[in-house]
């Protein structure tokens, strides 16, 4: 039987490998395809990009679900593209489902036209 290793302890390749040995983790990590989804929103207004984090941002108690994907929505005109959404998740399938998600959120014109009124010409701090 395998030895349980604290969550703190474990650096993941995907959400079902992991290994205690963050120098390996950091060299294979280097080179793996954290991009799960990439899409921009039309006019390239808003950037919707769903990743493979590596490292568990999950601060939860045991029994645990580490927290290893995350969703963010940029807008190109925000400061620094601040992050307008955000969402993580445990597994891959709930990542790319997530994704998908967000993007139905986010796509309809309607909403990136309410976003640019209200925060870029009325300036408003609420979207
Ligand atoms: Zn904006």
């Amino acid at each position: 039987m395998k030895k349980h290793v604290p969550y703190y302890k474990r650096y993941y390749y995907s959400d079902t490998e992991w290994t205690e040995d963050v120098l390996r983790w950091a060299r294979i990590f280097e080179h793996t395809e954290r991009r799960i989804g990439s899409t921009y929103t039309k006019g390239k207004i808003f950037y919707i990009s769903t990743v493979f984090l590596g490292l568990d941002h999950s601060f939860t108690e045991e029994p645990h679900r580490p927290i290893l994907y995350e969703t963010m929505v940029f807008c190109r005109w925000c400061h620094r593209g601040m992050d307008q959404d955000m969402e993580r998740y445990s597994t891959l399938k709930e990542a790319k489902a997530g994704h998908e998600a967000m993007v139905r959120k986010w796509k309809p014109w309607r909403k990136v036209m309410k976003h640019i009124i209200n925060k870029h010409i009325l300036r408003k701090e609420e979207v």
